[in-house]
């Protein structure tokens, strides 16, 4: 006969995680009494242990989902809360510390909240049963509660209590029946109480003959009768429950040595309903029967829901299969083909126009700090109508100081640290490759798998770093000792000096431009003229000009600092690329004349050299391991649980798992049901044969 209710408790604990409740779920028996009721009292008998909260304050502000399943050759007992995955408790008190946290941890200001706690208790001394406790009925409101908590508890309550659950109304023998707020309750909402057991408790408190007389009582008579009963733990039990021993039979012995010295009132003429071990026969029974009259229906509404989510699985999925792994495979090879599109079209050319960009700006700056570093009026007083290279040093070819100028200029260039300069490049390059490649990616939506790529790629690329760099290093040391150039370098370098030039020439412009539009043409002509005064001592500025002066603000000399310096930069750039563009350039011999281009062939020189390392080194090293480390950071290292936790960051990943998920689960439960009902069949059959 218990398998069925075991196998039942299992359905309803399925149906509990498909969600939803209403039809969709298997009757419980729910557990309803007012405060100090001694319901507490009665689930502890019946498990065994004392588990449940307790305190003064009440502390029951989450209904309790507790099934209990009889485990007959097991020798431990222990709790399981399947939500939280703390695995198998042995020890009842921590049992009873977590749902006293759990409890705590509804906001004082909500007091009650129907969100259950589920609680699962396996042991050889409990029965297979399904009890929801509920917090306890208060009459009057204490001092530190808030004034609605009545009626909160009130409406958690009538929540549960309605059909097709099985209601166990406790009330306590010492308290007049009439003012049971448990049978009141349930009398309204089970007014021929055809689905309430009624347990009396505290039956030692009152004379035995009242004690009979209570729990055969007329005014609300229960189909399923009252049944008396003794809770209390025995002070010498309470020893064993300290030290985690089950009580069950302390408490039975107690309760029979109060029955059976009363066997007038209580013995079996009586047919009164009394004691613990009435009690649990009665609810697994009632549970059977409740559970069985239920399956039907239920069998139906499953039916039905699993109808609606096949169709929602076909309309809005195709019916297209997907699981956690799936997905983290199919989001995993997309990404590595997109990775490896990438690596076709990010190759030795595209480094090489990455970092002689670099090296570019590099001898930009070199050059105007060793050749152009004087103010522009220094360097061509006169006008730009007249050729400002007739004012520029005529660089003798023979002369030692132009020589030296240029091999410091060269030097500093050779010497600046290429090795390390190109490889960061192009570290920095490939990661930043990477994060736009994740960011177009099903990856975008899952930060967990993002960090996993970032960390591959950039423990590949430090792994690389050093030994790519002093690579690179060693293979440019020639050019810090000769360099020799060709005609042809040379025409290419002029070209390119003259390009870079422009363009910053460009950039420049474009800034004082956006200047000249943000402040006006005219005031930025006056402030400039003003602080072209100031610099040439024809007005002395007072203070440091924070303050504003000569009739401008603060803000505004600042802005014309920057003008004037735009200006004058653009001035040397213009003369820089005359000098560039002019005859004695097109030359090679005049290359002490000519630094721009000289080392503009340099840093083409050491480029090439450095992009044939780097290729070797860095590149195709990366290009090769950064899809394995994927597979192994991505695929082998994750657990189930990190699989389905990163599947579901992405809501429409959800979504669908959970329509799968929904209906899986449907099916599972639609087959448990039929292969019950066949068991069923043949468990009557006999005695319908006979
Ligand atoms: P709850 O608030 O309804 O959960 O009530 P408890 O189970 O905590 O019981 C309240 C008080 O009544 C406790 O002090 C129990 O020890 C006591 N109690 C419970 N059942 C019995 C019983 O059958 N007989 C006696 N004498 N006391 C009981």
């Amino acid at each position: 006969m218990m398998v069925l209710t075991r196998k039942m408790i299992e359905i309803r604990t399925i149906l509990n995680t498909v969600g939803q409740g209403g039809a969709l779920t298997l009757p419980s028996i729910v557990v309803i009494g007012s405060q100090s009721s001694g319901k507490s009292s009665v689930l502890e008998a019946i498990v065994g242990h004392e588990f449940l909260p307790k305190g003064t304050n009440m502390v029951t502000r989450r209904p309790i989902e507790l099934t209990l399943v009889n485990t007959p050759d097991a020798k431990a007992e222990y709790g399981e809360f399947p939500a939280l995955g703390l695995g198998k408790i042995t020890d009842f008190s921590q049992i009873q510390r977590t749902l006293t946290d759990l409890n705590l941890a509804v906001p004082a200001e909500q007091c009650v909240t129907d969100d259950p706690i589920q609680l699962s208790i396996y042991s050889p001394n409990v029965p297979d049963l399904s009890l929801i406790d509920l917090p306890g009925y208060i009459q009057v409101v204490g001092k530190d509660q808030p004034i609605e908590l009545k009626q909160k508890i009130a409406d958690l309550c009538d929540k549960y209590i309605q059909p097709p659950n099985v209601i166990l109304a406790i009330s306590a023998a010492d308290v007049d029946l009439a003012n049971s707020t448990a049978l009141r309750s349930s009398r309204r909402v089970d007014p021929r109480g055809e689905r309430t057991i009624g347990v009396i408790t505290k039956m030692d408190l009152v004379d035995a003959a009242r004690g009979a007389d209570i729990l055969s009582d007329r005014k609300y008579p229960l189909r399923l009768g009252y049944v008396g009963v003794v809770c209390k733990i025995p002070q010498s039990a309470g020893l064993f429950s300290r030290t985690g021993q089950n009580v069950t039979s302390a408490i039975v012995k107690n309760e029979n040595a109060y029955f059976s010295a009363h066997p007038l009132e209580f013995g079996p003429q009586s047919e009164l309903a009394v004691g613990t071990t009435t009690l649990r026969h009665k609810l697994m029974h009632v549970l059977e029967q409740t559970m069985a009259g239920s399956l039907a229906t239920t069998r139906d509404a499953i039916v039905q829901e699993l109808e609606e989510a096949t169709y929602e699985f076909k309309v809005q999925y195709n019916d297209r299969p997907l699981s956690a792994e799936s997905y983290l495979a199919e989001s995993l090879d997309s990404f590595k083909h997109s990775f490896k599109e990438f690596s076709e079209h990010f190759g030795r050319p595209q480094v090489r126009a990455l970092l002689k960009e670099v090296l570019d700006q590099k001898v930009m700056d070199l050059l105007a700090k060793r050749y152009w570093n004087k103010p522009v009026q220094d360097l061509a007083p006169i006008q730009f109508e007249a050729d400002p290279l007739a004012e520029l040093p005529k660089a003798d070819p023979n002369s030692l100081y132009w020589q030296r100028k240029l091999d410091a200029s060269t030097g500093e260039l050779t010497k600046l640290g290429v090795g390390r300069l190109a490889t960061t490049v192009v570290a920095a390059e490939l990661q930043s490759q990477v994060d736009k490649l994740i960011a177009s990616s099903t990856f975008a939506a899952h930060p967990y798998a993002q960090r996993a790529i970032v960390d591959a790629a950039s423990s590949i690329l430090n792994d690389r770093f050093y030994s790519t760099s002093d690579q690179v290093e060693n293979c440019i040391k020639p050019f810090k000792f000769e360099i020799e150039v060709e005609n042809n370098e040379w025409s290419k370098g002029r070209e390119n000096a003259g390009r870079v030039l422009k363009s910053e020439l460009k950039a420049c412009d474009g800034a004082q431009k956006q200047l000249e539009d943000a402040i006006g043409k005219k005031k930025l002509r006056d402030v400039m003229g003003f602080i072209d005064r100031v610099r040439k001592g024809d007005v002395v500025l007072e203070g440091d000009g924070t303050g504003g002066a000569g009739g401008f603000s603060s803000a505004l000399l600042q802005r014309g600092r920057e003008a004037v310096f735009l200006r004058d930069r653009a001035d040397i750039l213009k003369m820089r690329l005359m000098a560039v563009k002019s005859k004695q350039c097109a030359n090679l011999k005049n290359k002490y004349y000519c630094p721009e281009i000289f080392l503009d062939v340099v840093a083409d020189k050491l480029t090439s050299t450095a992009v044939l390392f780097l290729n070797v080194e860095l590149l195709s090293e990366f290009y090769y391991n950064f899809p394995r480390e994927l597979d192994i950071r991505l695929g082998r290292h994750l657990s189930q649980d990190e699989i389905e936790r990163f599947a579901r960051e992405d809501p429409r990943v959800r979504k669908h798992l959970d329509v799968i998920r929904r209906k899986d689960m449907l099916e599972l439960v639609l087959s448990k049901i039929e292969s019950l009902r066949q068991l069923e069949g043949r468990a009557k059959q006999p005695t319908t044969g006979a």
